[in-house]
Parts: C-alpha cells; structure tokens; sequence
C-alpha cells in the first residue's frame, strides 16, 4: 500500500498540478472534450474486454478547498484512516470499500461530510451523499437529509433499491427510516458550530475504488457548500455530476463548486474521456482545467481507469488525498 498523499507515493498535501491539458501530443487525447484542442478528427478507441484479474486500488480524497494551514495535517491523518478502513475491504469488492471509506469520514470532524459537516445559511446541516456500481451502472443519491446518521448508507440503500436513483428531503428520511437506517437528532452534526459556519465549504470526501476483478466503484459525501441556500442540492449525489463508475474504462469522483460539475456534467464527460483513450492522469488534469477555463470555477478529482494507478487533481490551495494498491 503506498502511503498516498500523491500519486508518487508521498504523505503530504501536494501541490496544485499544472493543471493545464496536454493537446496536441498523442492521438487518444488530442482534441478530446476535456483537451483544450480543436473539434475535429480525434482517435476514439472502443471499449476493450474486461481483465481477468486486475491490480486492486483505493483512491480517496478529503475535498479540495481553501483548507487553513492549521487543520492539513490534521485532515490528510483522518484521510489517510479512511484509506485504511476502505482497503480492509477491498478483497470483497469495491463498491465495499469505498463505501467504508467514505463511511469513515462521514465521522471524522473536520472533514465536510456528516458529523462536522458545513452550516446553510439557517444555520443547520443539509447532507448529500452519492455512489455508484461500474459493474451494471447502478446508482443511488440521497439529498438534503437532517437526521440520517450515514448519508452514505442511505445512498447505498437507494441504489440497492433499484426503483429510483435519487431521493430528498423528508421522502429520503422516510425511506431511510423504513429501510432499517440509523437516524439521529439534526444536532449531531454540529460539533463545532463556530468552525462550521466560518469554514469555506466546498471539500465534499469521495472514494473510487478497483478490485482485483476489475470492478470500479465510487463513493461521496458531503455538507455541500458554506451558506448555501436551504434546499440546495449539489453535484455529489448526482450520477454523471459529482461522481460516475463504468467498469469498461473507469471511475472518478469531484470536489468542489457543485454548481460547475452539474453545468459541465464533468463526471460522465471524464469517463467518457476514459473510454475516448484518455489516460486517468490526463483525464483529471483536464478536468480540473476544464472547469477553471469554462466555469471559473475551483475543485478537484480523483480518477482510477480499469487499468494503471489512481490519479488526483485540483486547482484549490490543497486537497488531502491518499492512495493504496
Ligand atoms: N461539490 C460539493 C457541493 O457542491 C461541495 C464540495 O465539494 O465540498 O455540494
């Protein structure tokens, strides 16, 4: 297991990649969506078979925001735990241990995410959490919930389900109630009421994970943004928006200004990038660029492809992320 922090391997908060696209080099990514080349003549490779036996990997990321210098540490240590409670599970597949990870940091403080999570401009907490299957594209979100203890749980419970991808507000409570779901007062989010109201939102947690049978999942859940009107509803339990999974060519999750996700529908174009020929690495420099360069807007990704090594991105001053494989 590498100790993560960046693709390279190290614990740390990496920089900011140059985030701009390469264009006009190989022929998969020229003029691909996500490059900034020109519309015509771009090599499209078509879906190859699946491998019989994949190399297993967990990326998960702890938002991509204005994070204070004081609190870094501190959150790649709670990202770096999740990583952990994630791979424990990884030989049973993967949509088990990005959901363990996500799980985790759904209780860990300082990440936006359930317990801790940011304040809407009431004062109160608003959850979203997503996740999807790569195997047969099934997905499920839950949208502003106040009173389910695990966002994520619920999210996986809609997906299980089957009968619809997305459920909010009281409908969402009730299902979850019915489905057997821990539920809890609205107050046990708030932890530190001053923080969560001051902290500049936008660091949803997200997990994409590979098993070794080549199956792709993803994980992610969040508090949203800092102030956001009551009601409001972001990319992270939208499939195609905050987050995507195809087991043929790969998974990615985003962090951020969901607003911008949803406009450029920025998950699906990455693994449609993916199945294009783009390499993960590319994909999430490109992404990142695409939505600095079209929306002027500030998040990151994390992108495993059905092959080679996870890969992050982001155009914040930090996102905690860490990786094993
Ligand atoms: N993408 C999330 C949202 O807009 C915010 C975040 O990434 O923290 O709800």
């Amino acid at each position: 297991m590498s100790s993560a922090g960046s693709p390279s391997g190290a614990t740390r908060f990496a920089q900011p990649p140059v985030v701009a696209c390469s264009t006009r080099s190989t022929g998969a990514s020229q003029n691909a969506a996500l490059s900034s080349g020109g519309p015509s003549g771009p090599s499209r490779k078509r879906s190859r078979p699946l491998p019989d036996v994949a190399e297993a990997a967990l990326i998960v990321h702890g938002g991509a925001g204005p994070i204070p210098e004081s609190e870094r540490a501190l959150r790649q240590s709670a990202v770096e735990r999740a990583r952990d409670a994630g791979w424990a599970l990884i030989r049973d597949d993967a949509l088990g241990a990005a959901v363990a990870a996500v799980r985790h940091m759904e209780d860990e403080p300082l990440l936006n995410a359930g317990i801790g999570a940011c304040l809407n401009r009431d004062g109160e907490v608003e959850l979203d959490a997503g996740v999807m299957r790569g195997a047969d594209l099934a997905a499920g979100g839950a949208a502003g919930l106040r009173d389910v203890r695990h966002p994520i749980d619920l999210a996986l419970a809609v997906m299980r389900d089957g009968r619809h991808v997305l459920l909010a507000g009281v409908g969402a409570s009730r299902f979850a109630r019915d489905a057997g779901l821990e539920m809890c007062d609205p107050s046990i989010f708030v932890t530190d009421r001053k923080r969560q109201e001051l902290v500049g939102g936008a660091d949803t947690v997200g997990a994409v994970a590979r098993d070794s049978e080549g199956r792709l999942a993803v994980a992610v859940s969040t508090g949203g943004i800092t102030g956001k009107l009551p009601g409001r509803i972001g990319d992270s339990p939208v499939p195609g928006a905050g987050f995507y999974a195809d087991d043929r060519f790969g998974a990615v999750c985003g962090t951020g200004e969901g607003e911008a996700f949803i406009r450029l529908g920025l998950a699906r174009l990455m693994v449609l990038e993916l199945e294009h020929g783009m390499d993960a690495e590319k994909v999430a420099d490109g992404a990142v660029a695409m939505l600095g360069r079209v929306l002027n807007a500030q998040g990151g990704v994390i992108v495993i492809g059905r092959d080679g090594p996870p890969r992050a991105a982001f155009n914040t001053p930090a996102m905690p992320f860490a990786i094993a494989q």
